[in-house]
C-alpha cells in the first residue's frame, strides 16, 4: 500500500514544513484511520459480495493476519459445508433404496419430503403433494380417525390409495415441535398369510359344526329313550355328552375368532342397551352357577344408562365370556359384580369376583390363545382357553381395550374400557375435508 507510505510522508514533511509536531502527528493519526477505515471498506465489501470464490486483498501486519485467518475459517466452513451436503446426500440416497416407505410431514400434517417407496405405496407427486395435507391423500376413514385421536402407540394398517389389494402398516414417530415421520411397510403377504391361517380354521371349523351337532343330539336322544344304561355305560355316555359339548363350544370359539380376524370392513354398529345385556348376563351367570352347583352372589351395579356405539353380537359376547369366566373361576359362596358406568376414559364394562385370582406372571398372557393358568382346572370347566382372546379382539375392534387386575386366591377384575362416544367429531371432520 504505497499510499500509506505517502501519506506518512507526508505528514512527516508537513511537521518538517510547518515546524509543528501536533500538525504532523495528527496528519499521521489520520493517514492511519484512513488506513484502517479503507480495509473495513474492503472486508465489508467483500462480507457483501454475492461472488462465493471472491478472496480478501492481500495486506500485511494486523489486518494482513485478520483477513487469513478469516479465510482460513471460510475455507474450513465450506468444507465442513461440502462434507454434511455429502452426507445428506447419502442419507437421502440410502432412504430411496429402502424398502420401507418414509415420510415426514411438518406440525399441521402436510407432507414435506418422502422416498421413492412411499411415493411408489400412495402414489405421491412431487410438484403436486409437496405441502398438501396427508389426510386428503390417504382417505380412509379408520385413519382419518388415528391422525385425529394422535394416539402413535400403535402402527396402523390400511389399503394402499393406488392398489387396495396392497396393505400397508404405517407407524408414526413424533420428533420436533409436532413434525411426524411415517414409516410405512408393505404387509400384503403377512396379511395373506393371516388371512389364509382365519380361513383355514375357519373352514375346519365350520365343517366340523354340523357332525358335532348330530353325535350331540344323539347322545342327549339315548340319554332321554334309554334310562335303563347301566351305570358303567351312563359314566361313559355322560363324558362323552361333556366332551362334545366342549368340542362344540370350541368349534363356536374358532368360528367367532375367525370372523372377528378376517372380517376386516367395518361392521354394522348399532346402539348397545348395555344395562340391559348385563341383567341378561346376570341370569346367564345364574343358570351357570346352578349347573356347576355353586351358590353364588351376583350384583349389579347400573351406574349408566348410556347405551353403546358398537356391534351387537360382538358386545354381547364380550359380556358374556366375562361374566361366565366370574362364574367358573370363583367358589362356591363367592361374589361376583357387574358394574356398567361413566369413567374417566368414557364407558366401563367391569366384572370383579372374590374367587381364585390369577398370580402376576399370567396376567399378561392370558388373552392368548389357548393360553391357561391351570390346564387342569380349565378342563374341568370345559372352558376353552379363547374367551379372553375373543374379547380382547372385540375391545381392539371398537378402539377399546381390556384391562385385568388380578390377586391369587384373592379375585380379579376385568374392565372392558370403550373410548368416549366414538367421535361424532373426527367424523364430522372427516365430512368436512373430503366433501
Ligand atoms: P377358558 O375357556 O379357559 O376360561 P379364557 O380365555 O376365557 O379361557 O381364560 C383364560 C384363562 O384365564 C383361564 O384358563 C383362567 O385360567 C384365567 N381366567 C379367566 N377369567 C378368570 C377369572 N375370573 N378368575 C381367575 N382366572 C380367570
Amino acid at each position: 500500500m504505497p499510499w500509506f507510505y505517502i501519506g506518512v510522508a507526508l505528514s512527516l514533511m508537513l511537521g518538517f514544513v510547518f515546524n509543528s509536531l501536533l500538525l504532523s502527528v495528527s496528519t499521521f493519526l489520520i493517514v492511519l484511520l484512513f488506513k484502517h477505515w479503507h480495509n473495513l471498506q474492503q472486508l465489508d465489501i467483500w462480507l457483501n459480495s454475492d461472488d462465493n470464490l471472491a478472496e480478501l486483498p492481500e495486506v500485511k501486519g494486523i489486518w494482513g493476519r485478520v483477513f487469513d485467518r478469516i479465510t482460513q475459517l471460510q475455507s474450513q466452513h465450506r468444507q465442513s459445508q461440502q462434507a454434511l451436503k455429502n452426507s445428506i446426500i447419502r442419507i437421502q440416497k440410502s432412504t430411496h433404496a429402502m424398502r420401507e416407505g418414509v415420510i415426514t410431514l411438518d406440525a399441521n400434517g402436510t407432507l414435506e419430503w418422502w422416498n421413492a417407496a412411499a411415493r411408489k405405496m400412495l402414489g405421491l407427486k412431487k410438484n403436486q403433494d409437496q405441502g398438501t395435507p396427508l389426510i386428503n391423500l390417504l382417505r380412509e376413514p379408520d385413519f382419518f380417525r388415528y391422525f385425529h385421536q394422535a394416539d402413535f402407540s400403535r402402527p396402523i394398517t390400511v389399503n394402499s390409495p393406488t392398489d387396495t389389494s396392497q396393505v400397508l402398516q404405517i407407524t408414526v414417530t413424533e420428533f420436533g415441535m409436532g413434525d411426524k415421520l411415517l414409516v410405512l411397510r408393505d404387509i400384503t403377504y403377512k396379511q395373506n398369510l393371516k388371512h389364509m391361517r382365519s380361513d383355514f380354521i375357519g373352514n375346519v371349523s365350520h365343517e366340523l359344526r354340523t357332525p358335532l351337532t348330530v353325535i350331540h343330539g344323539y347322545l342327549e336322544t339315548i340319554q332321554v329313550h334309554h334310562p335303563e344304561l347301566d351305570k358303567q355305560l351312563q359314566k361313559v355316555h355322560s363324558r362323552m355328552l361333556f366332551q362334545t359339548q366342549r368340542m362344540t363350544n370350541l368349534v363356536q370359539d374358532l368360528l367367532m375368532l375367525s370372523r372377528l380376524e378376517t372380517n376386516i370392513n367395518q361392521p354394522t354398529e348399532v346402539e348397545n342397551n348395555v344395562a340391559q345385556l348385563c341383567k341378561q348376563a346376570r341370569s346367564d351367570a345364574r343358570a351357570e352357577a346352578q349347573q356347576m352347583d355353586k351358590e353364588l352372589t351376583i350384583n349389579l351395579h347400573l351406574n349408566s344408562e348410556q347405551y353403546l356405539l358398537g356391534v351387537e353380537g360382538e358386545v354381547r359376547s364380550a359380556i358374556t365370556n366375562l361374566v361366565i369366566n366370574a362364574v367358573k373361576y370363583t367358589p362356591d359362596g363367592g361374589q361376583i359384580d357387574i358394574s356398567w358406568e361413566v369413567c374417566d376414559e368414557g364407558l366401563c364394562f367391569s366384572v370383579s369376583d372374590d374367587g381364585i385370582g390369577i398370580a402376576e406372571e399370567h396376567i399378561q398372557r392370558l388373552t392368548e390363545r389357548f393360553y391357561r393358568v391351570d390346564a387342569s382346572r380349565t378342563l374341568s370347566t370345559g372352558g376353552t382357553g379363547l374367551g379372553l382372546a375373543i374379547v380382547k379382539h372385540i375391545m381392539h375392534r371398537h378402539q377399546g381395550r381390556l384391562d385385568i387386575v388380578s390377586e391369587l386366591g384373592k379375585g380379579s377384575r376385568f374392565t372392558c374400557v370403550f373410548p368416549h362416544p366414538k367421535q361424532p367429531l373426527a367424523a364430522s371432520l372427516y365430512a368436512a375435508t373430503h366433501g
